[in-house]
């Protein structure tokens, strides 16, 4: 039996299909780059756009149409593999919405539009223990925390991915142990909120967990558990590795001790991604982000003046509901102030199921989002 995998979205997305197909490697199947040559194909799924959704849907169409299709009109290189019919499975975000809607509705629903899909499976049906098959050989990608308990109005995460979970510290370490063995350098650690990390109780009494901290603290406003990340991002820098890095991080929870372990360890990467999103305070309070423009460019003086050779990256969303001139001229404003090496721009476009998408109407016209991403594009990507 043959599986075909293909990825949308995310690089947890990216890190989860390596676990993925070490489940179909387990169960006997051999992976194939081409889905035409594929008994199986497992889509796993983006939907933080509707863009995103609609081409997991073209794909499901694409092969029900390839199953439909008499085998005499098929290529004759492929008419022997052709007459197979291929089964499929939808996991990631998609199936993780459909199974976490309590009232089964979502999941019927999906069922009666692609009756051609075997099964909406969801992501943590496949367990995090599994040895996963690597993709690049450089750089190994280790999920520390799923799902996000964030709730910012415009993301589908929380609803898709359920809340925050994070996995025992030392199960991450023990992976990290295995990919240094196997010739690994760098090691990528992946969460939504990677910052937020927090060591699960049933490992309490480990040496490790004598550190832990797990008061609460108030960081830019938000009433939040100490993060045990600065932990456990110090165990992995002790080791013998050339570089870490980690996203995705959140201004509110970037602590004293995280920036004092990044400067203490120089293999922890001087590049840091910290979303920011919108420069314009009423703004981010309709995102639910909590901080202030002020809040975020403290932040970003303070990592300054104690790690000198530090850069950063962001993510901004461009257009939001409410985002006049006056509002976009504050994130130029703030795009200038902390001088952003990379930032990955998105026009805002609602998403079905999320508090945005309810309560804002969609009113910035398309062309003035582009000529709003031109703007930022040119004053940070293309300098
Ligand atoms: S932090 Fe906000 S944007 Fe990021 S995944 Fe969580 S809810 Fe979505």
């Amino acid at each position: 039996m043959k599986f075909f995998i293909k990825t949308f979205g995310c690089i947890q997305n990216t890190a989860d299909s390596e676990r993925i197909k070490a489940f179909y490697w387990n169960k006997g199947y051999k992976e194939v780059d081409n889905w035409r040559e594929a008994d199986l194909v497992v889509i796993n799924t983006c939907i933080i756009r509707e863009s995103a959704e609609n081409r997991v849907y073209g794909l499901i169409n694409e092969i029900d149409k390839w199953n439909r299709n008499p085998p005499a009109l098929r290529a004759p290189s492929l008419d022997k593999e052709g007459l197979k019919k291929i089964s499929i499975v939808v996991t990631g975000c998609l199936a993780g919405l459909a199974n976490k809607d309590k009232t089964g509705k979502k999941l019927a629903q999906l069922k009666r539009d692609f009756p051609e899909v075997s099964e909406f499976l969801p992501i943590e049906k496949i367990s995090y223990k599994i040895d996963p098959i690597r993709d690049k050989k450089d750089l190994a990608l280790i999920p520390i925390s799923f799902g996000c308990s964030n709730f910012c109005s415009y993301c589908i995460v929380p609803f898709a991915r359920g809340p925050e979970i994070s996995r025992p510290m030392e199960e991450i370490l023990k992976e990290i142990d295995v990919v240094i063995k196997n010739g690994f350098k760098e090691v990528l650690l992946i969460g939504q909120n990677v910052n937020s990390y927090l060591n699960p109780k049933p490992l309490f009494n480990s040496p490790l967990d004598e550190r832990e901290n797990t008061n609460y603290v108030v960081h830019m406003g938000k009433k939040r558990l100490h993060s045990s990340f600065h932990i456990l991002l110090e165990e992995v820098a002790k080791k013998d590795l050339q570089k870490i890095s980690f996203v995705s991080s959140n201004p509110w929870d970037f602590s004293d001790e995280l920036i004092a372990t990044i400067a203490k360890y120089p293999n922890i990467d001087r590049l840091l991604h910290l979303p920011f999103q919108a420069g314009d305070d009423e703004v981010l309070k309709k995102m639910n982000r909590g901080y202030t423009q002020k809040e975020y460019l403290d932040l970003v003086k303070k990592i300054r003046s104690q790690i000198s050779d530090v850069r950063f990256s962001t993510d901004i969303i461009i257009g939001f509901p409410g985002e006049d001139e006056k509002a976009f001229q504050n994130t130029v404003k703030l795009c200038k102030k902390a001088k952003f090496e990379i930032a990955y721009l998105n026009k805002y476009s609602p998403r079905k199921g999320t508090v945005s998408a309810k309560l804002y109407k969609d009113e910035i016209p398309q062309s003035e989002k582009k000529r709003r991403w031109n703007v930022l594009n040119d004053l940070i990507n293309k300098k």
